[in-house]
């Protein structure tokens, strides 16, 4: 595979892969995404982080500049990392339970003095079942007694400014991790030593409050996409925009509008969509795409732009006229040059697939 690949007239663009963050609850999910959002640069600078709606996205430069050595970015070409900010979130469980298809990645986020709860074996049973690559951030290193935090440093460098004691307990609980991985048929090891992240699922130690351990959660994550999705990141960017539903919601203005996560193609203003519903498929045509307005203008009275079109991958606002029942974790589809019953068909498909036929609900 190259960059650049031409099918029929199609030159295929390398997207951002989709983070998902998982794991039980108060194993601190949120607070590892407050914290990688929170590590913005200065605004204006290359490679600011980007507030998506439901989304955050990172760029490769980003990456780099918080992993520091860890990462060097010329062995990248993915453009950077897109994460999902609804951990937990009702829809998002919705969305696992239907096959967690909308994410290429994930970090399983796991406190280690708490181990594997009820939540992160459901999470991992997930990603076993669709055979999503992910990484387990090894999380609150920093509540292990007579920790030396070392705010936001790449974790080698934190443990080498441990005691051997601290440092003990630490690799103590990581092995305890390590074993109740390997009790749900995943063998595990500390990244660092894995070789063959195909056959070992790689254990970062992190602390989401210190920041320890976070620029090798997002270079593991870089380093996975690359190894392994590159080719399913290829993706035809003009093609009809193909996303997953995150929210269904009143948007002051515009009615009901659903919060999309597009993961292939573009939606433009005057596209049609197909919608996954409780019933029958919704075909309907866009009224507004919306997008979250840049930082330095958020005081002003609207929250959203109004864009002409979006390019995967992206999380934007879609407001249409009849989504009242649009289902989160259903597929949209952008119709464009095709018949409405094919794409119509496609979505009835998929949903299919993820176990939902529109006569059960
Ligand atoms: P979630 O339910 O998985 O999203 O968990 P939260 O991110 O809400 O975290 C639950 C609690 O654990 C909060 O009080 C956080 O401040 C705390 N927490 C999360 N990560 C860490 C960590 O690395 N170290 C410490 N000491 N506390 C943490």
């Amino acid at each position: 595979h190259t960059d650049a690949e031409t099918d029929g007239d199609a030159v295929a663009t390398l997207r951002t892969p989709i983070v998902a963050v998982l794991g039980h609850v108060d194993h601190g999910k949120t607070t590892l995404l407050d914290r990688i959002r929170g590590s913005t640069v200065t605004e204006g600078e290359a490679g600011a982080i980007t507030q998506h709606i439901g989304a955050t996205a990172v760029p490769l430069e980003t990456v780099s500049e918080l992993a520091g050595s860890l990462v060097d970015p010329t062995d990248f070409d993915l453009p950077g990392l897109l994460f999902i900010d609804t951990p937990g979130h009702h829809s998002f469980s919705t969305l696992r339970s239907r096959g967690g298809a909308l994410a290429d990645i994930a970090v399983l986020v796991v406190d280690v003095n708490d181990g594997f709860q009820p939540q992160t074996i459901e999470a991992i049973d997930i990603l076993q079942r669709t055979e999503t690559p992910f990484v387990v951030a090894a999380n609150k290193i920093d509540t292990v007694p007579g920790w030396n935090p070392q705010d936001d440093a790449p974790i080698q460098q934190s443990y080498d400014a441990q005691s051997d004691r601290a440092r003990e307990t630490l690799d103590e609980r990581l092995y305890e991790l390590i074993g109740e991985l390997s009790e749900h048929d995943f063998s595990a090891d500390m990244y660092w030593r894995v070789q063959n992240f195909a056959n070992n699922v790689g254990v970062v130690p992190t602390s989401a409050e210190t920041g320890e351990g976070v620029p090798d959660v997002l270079t593991v994550l870089m380093g996975l996409s690359q190894r392994y999705l590159k080719d399913a990141m290829a993706i035809d960017a003009e093609g009809p925009g193909a996303g997953t539903v995150l929210e269904v919601k009143e948007q002051k203005g515009f009615g009901t509008a659903i919060d999309v996560v597009l993961y292939d193609g573009t939606v433009r203003a005057d596209d049609t969509v197909v919608v996954g519903a409780t019933g029958d498929p919704i075909v309907t045509d866009v009224r507004a795409l919306l997008q979250p307005r840049p930082l330095a203008e958020i005081r002003t009275e609207k929250r959203f732009e109004q864009v002409d079109a979006v390019s995967a991958a992206a999380g934007l606002k879609i407001a249409a006229p009849d989504l009242d029942d649009a289902m989160a974790g259903a597929p949209v589809r952008v119709v464009r040059d095709r018949s409405r019953e094919e794409v119509v068909q496609e979505v009835q498909e998929e949903l299919a697939a993820i176990g939902v036929t529109t006569e059960e609900e």
